[in-house]
């Protein structure tokens, strides 16, 4: 065969090969998580594509001070977070691919300086690892989607749950009841 034949299939074959390191199988790239449902509930468990992009992608999109907390692990200062003291009705968003993280009706006050809840909006969306920096043990939360950090879990919270999920507002976008009613699908 003329090397004009073979150049297009070696090039193929180096876009598969290509493709095949970028995402090892569709399965290992696909995550189940809830959406928010007709009645503004967390909708039936779904597979949704994980989302993956470079660092350099992830600080363009986010802006400098969301990209330190959510890509670089990074904690705001107590106090100064835009949605500490946000009493509004609606549901809290990942501020890196808008997975619906927490809703409003379990969000409370735990005087700590951070955005507090008691559950997440549904158990798939936040992954949960073991933290042992700063010489703590701790429970890291991250979107499930595209594995951003949002904040850590302590078990001293209220009732029912006793759980406190304790977040970086830099991590979350809120959306009020009249923007989530436009997203139930
Ligand atoms: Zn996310």
């Amino acid at each position: 065969m003329h090397l004009r034949h073979l150049l297009p299939a070696a090039l193929l074959l180096s876009m598969v090969s290509f493709m095949s390191a970028q995402s090892p199988s569709n399965a290992t790239n696909m995550v189940v998580v809830r959406l928010i449902g007709p009645d503004g509930q967390p909708g039936p468990v779904i597979q949704s594509p994980r989302v993956i992009k470079t660092d350099a992608e992830w600080e363009k999109q986010l802006g400098l001070s969301v990209y330190r907390v959510l890509r670089a692990k990074g904690t705001e200062a107590p106090f100064c977070g835009n949605l500490l003291d946000n009493h509004k009705d609606g549901v809290y968003f990942c501020a890196g691919c808008e997975l619906p993280l927490f809703a409003s009706s379990s969000k409370f006050n735990s005087g700590t300086g951070w955005p507090s809840f008691y559950r997440p909006f549904a158990s798939e969306n936040i992954t949960e690892i073991r933290d042992v920096s700063l010489g703590m043990v701790r429970t890291e939360i991250l979107c499930a989607r595209c594995g951003g950090h949002l904040g850590h879990v302590f078990d001293d919270g209220p009732a029912p749950t006793h759980l406190r999920y304790c977040l970086n507002s830099a991590a979350l976008v809120f959306k009020d009841e009249a923007e989530v009613k436009k997203m139930r699908k």
